[in-house]
């Protein structure tokens, strides 16, 4: 591991440990996105982990930027989540950007000074992303005016700039689409109210509604044609960012039972002593190496043909881990596994959540099938053994 990695690694430990930990459980209750937190992870170098030095970023591969979610997501995985999304956006903008988007905004995105989110999912369509109304007009100056709505939008009303995927026509399909920042004072960008979830509550999240909403040619980060394409990259690494922070939350859950089961005294012994709790920590141990190997392969994966797949079986296989581990690090508290202080509630709903977010376990496994009868159709035929088919 290169020493700008361990560096970054570090300060990502730090920060969970001093910044998070300790404040999320204030954070959920009062609902208010932890924007000082947000800056010094900023200030720290979290908020532009893939974009160049140039504009202030740390300039790492994804395979070595997406290890700070495993970090982040010990603490919180909404958090890690909220900065991962932030991150994929300042990549695309810094990577994809006119120079003049470039020129205003790089540099505040990636000191975490602005926040960024991105906006493809709408009130009518999460999974099946091409179904979507949002559409811009492309004005004889160049401007493109907006009009639409999204829903499910992180960050909703805190963000600076939100990184919008619209189509350009009435025709169906997604050969029109592209994106476009929208900073988030443009006249006519407005939210709804917020959405009550049971957990996570200091992630704002709302619907976006976008009334004649005129942006610059400027801000156009994909253009008409690669909307949908380039979405589907920053999914791709949205996806294993989740799958890295879901191994942190296993972590953070698997030492907590272990911290608890060690002195709870039964049986002339003690909880940890039993072969039965030894065997359910155990399996969750194992299914996190496995985890971890396999995002960290999917991360050095992204950006080859082979990115999609991998990046659909870390999503698939790791968050339904982590859901397995909170419910059975909860489990070996017995009842003080549902007490607040230990967490553990809160890492089963987050697991849950993650499972959903950024495509769906179920959309996956869509992935995987696509790739799997892809390679059925390179194999030969099996020869059919005598006997069979012999009518
Ligand atoms: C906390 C949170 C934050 C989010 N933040 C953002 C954000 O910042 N920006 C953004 O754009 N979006 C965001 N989303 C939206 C998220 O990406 C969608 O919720 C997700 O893609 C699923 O879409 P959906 O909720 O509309 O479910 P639907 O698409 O309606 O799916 C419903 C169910 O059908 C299943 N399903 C769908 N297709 C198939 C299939 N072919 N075969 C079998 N089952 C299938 C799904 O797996 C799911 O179980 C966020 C969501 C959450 C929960």
């Amino acid at each position: 591991m290169s020493t700008e990695i361990e560096k970054i690694l570090n300060v990502a430990r730090e920060h969970a440990a001093t910044e998070v930990a300790p404040n999320v459980d204030d954070w959920n209750q009062s609902g208010v996105w932890p924007r000082a937190a947000s800056d010094k992870a900023g200030a720290a170098g979290l908020t532009g982990l893939y974009a160049p030095k140039e504009y202030g970023g740390q300039g790492l591969s994804l395979g070595d930027g997406i290890r700070v979610y495993e970090e982040l997501g010990t603490a919180d995985g909404a958090y890690a989540f909220a900065l991962s999304m932030h991150n994929i956006c300042t990549f695309a903008g810094c990577g994809y950007g006119t120079e003049a988007f470039k020129e205003q905004w790089a540099r505040d995105l990636t000191s975490g000074r602005k926040l960024a989110n991105f906006a493809l999912t709408e009130p009518q369509s999460g999974s099946d992303a091409t179904n979507m109304y949002s559409r811009a007009v492309i004005n004889s100056d160049g401007t493109w005016t907006i009009n639409g709505a999204k829903a499910w939008v992180s960050l909703a009303g805190e963000a600076d700039i939100y990184f919008t995927v619209v189509k350009t026509t009435d025709q169906p399909g997604h050969q029109d689409m592209a994106m476009i920042a929208i900073p988030a004072d443009a006249p006519g960008l407005s939210f709804g109210p917020r959405y009550e979830t049971p957990s996570y509550n200091f992630l704002p999240l709302s619907e976006m509604y976008m009334k004649d909403v005129v942006v610059s040619e400027d801000n156009i980060i994909l253009p008409i044609g690669q909307g949908l394409q380039g979405s589907l990259m920053a999914i791709d690494i949205a996806r294993v960012s989740i799958a890295s922070g879901c191994c942190g939350l296993m972590q953070a859950a698997l030492d907590t039972a272990l911290s608890y089961s060690k002195n709870r005294k039964m049986f002339g012994g003690k909880n940890l002593d039993l072969d039965g709790i030894q065997w359910m920590l155990g399996d969750v141990a194992t299914e996190l190496e496995a985890s971890r190997l396999l995002y960290r392969a999917a991360a050095n994966a992204l950006g080859t043909p082979e990115g999609p797949v991998m990046a659909a079986h870390a999503k698939r296989f790791v968050p339904d881990a982590a859901v397995k581990a909170a419910n059975t690090c909860t489990q070996v508290l017995g009842g003080m596994g549902l007490l607040k202080p230990y967490g553990l509630d809160r890492l089963s709903r987050l697991s849950q959540m993650l499972r959903i977010v950024d495509g769906t376990t179920e959309i996956s496994r869509v992935v995987i099938g696509r790739s799997l009868a892809k390679r059925a159709k390179t194999l030969p035929d099996l020869p059919v053994p005598k006997g069979f088919g012999e009518t």
